[in-house]
């Protein structure tokens, strides 16, 4: 039996039906489940008894690492199974952003990450990414704190590799009976798997979709992404912009920065050529330490320049992604369960 957590409103209310209970009761478990805002008092003796008979997906915290600075926390979840995932808070001035895993594991094999390093374990089910919104907000909310603003699916996995799973989730949790993050606060990260973005592009619903470019030529890309050869730069440009015309958002280029890789003035001019006329901005990120691959991040100067040089030769929003929670491994690519 699916856990509640997978079901979106409309399976809900199919389900009630078909088990001979009202769909309108779906309203206030919704609320019951995602809101806090009524208890099981509030619903009927009928509906308690049904609910009695359900479960929900559990999360159990195996460990909750806070950053040095305050701003960041991670937790260590476990599933049923003892499937154990890694999932990210970060909070600056009182806005709270989710970082959730689509997988355990990640099968796409990137060079420079640890999720990639672990190899792929396992999909996390619909349930499961959003029993991970839910436990971030129970904790919020246990804290007195305002719930998630914002969602990035940006922890452990490739979400497009899990495409299903994944919009069941994204349906729930922008939901406003229940979570309600709307989908224009909620960002998909991906390598760049081109048939996902098309899938994406065709559903039409608006999230902001992030693409980790981090390399100019194929030959550059394909040392630091394998799945470059499958899914080349320029099919994938091209996929981004079908996706742009098609939800009328701007894709994020994501552009890790690896000291002597890809941080030169001419892989920030050819950066520039490639995106120059594209509905599109950059988002720089210092690499993150790593255990396996030696890369360094290039120093702050480095970063400003490859900024400045990307600003003015393509005219396009360029942003440095802000570094945090890197001490106790919960930066970008540092989650390994
Ligand atoms: N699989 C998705 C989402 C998870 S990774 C993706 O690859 O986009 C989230 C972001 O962190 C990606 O942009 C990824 O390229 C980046 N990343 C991975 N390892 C990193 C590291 N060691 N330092 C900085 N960024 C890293
Ligand atoms: Fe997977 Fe993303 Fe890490 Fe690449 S960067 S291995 S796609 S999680």
């Amino acid at each position: 039996m699916d856990s509640l957590y997978d079901l979106t409103f409309t399976h809900l209310e199919d389900t009630l039906r078909n088990e001979g209970i009202k769909a309108i009761h779906a309203q206030k478990l919704y609320r019951l489940l995602y809101k806090d805002s009524i208890t099981l008092d509030d619903l009927t003796p009928g509906v308690r008894d049904w609910l009695s008979k359900r479960t929900t997906t559990k999360a159990t915290v195996v460990r909750d690492i806070a950053s040095s600075d305050g701003c960041t926390r991670k937790f260590v979840l476990c599933f049923d199974d003892g499937q154990e995932i890694e999932t990210v808070l970060m909070g600056y001035r009182g806005r709270y952003t989710a970082c959730i895993s689509s997988q355990a594991g990640c099968a796409m094999g990137c060079v420079f990450c640890a999720t990639g390093k672990m190899g792929f374990k396992r999909h996390l089910s619909a349930g499961e990414m959003v029993a991970q919104v839910r436990f971030l907000n129970t904790h919020l909310a246990s804290e007195g704190k305002e719930p998630l603003r914002n969602v990035v699916m940006m922890g452990m996995g490739e979400p497009l590799h899990n495409y299903k799973e994944l919009m069941t989730a994204l349906e729930i949790i922008s939901d406003p009976r229940g979570i309600c993050i709307a989908p224009s606060r909620i960002s998909i990260s991906t390598v760049g798997h081109i048939p996902g973005i098309k899938k994406l592009a065709e559903a039409g619903t608006a999230y902001e979709l992030s693409v980790s470019l981090h390399g100019a030529s194929d030959v550059e890309r394909d040392a630091l992404i394998p799945v470059n050869k499958r899914w080349p730069i320029a099919d994938l440009l091209e996929t981004c912009r079908i996706y742009s015309e098609k939800t009328k958002r701007k894709v994020l280029i994501a552009w890790t920065l690896i000291e002597g890789a890809n941080d030169s003035d001419d892989h920030a001019i050819r950066l520039a050529q490639l995106l120059k006329g594209r509905q599109v901005h950059v988002n720089l990120i210092p690499l993150n330490p790593t255990e396996g691959f030696d890369g360094q991040p290039p120093s702050e100067e480095r970063v400003l320049a490859f900024q400045r040089i990307i600003k003015e030769t393509a005219e396009i929003p360029v942003t440095i992604r802000q570094r945090r929670g890197i001490d106790v491994g919960a930066g970008c690519g540092q989650l390994a369960g």
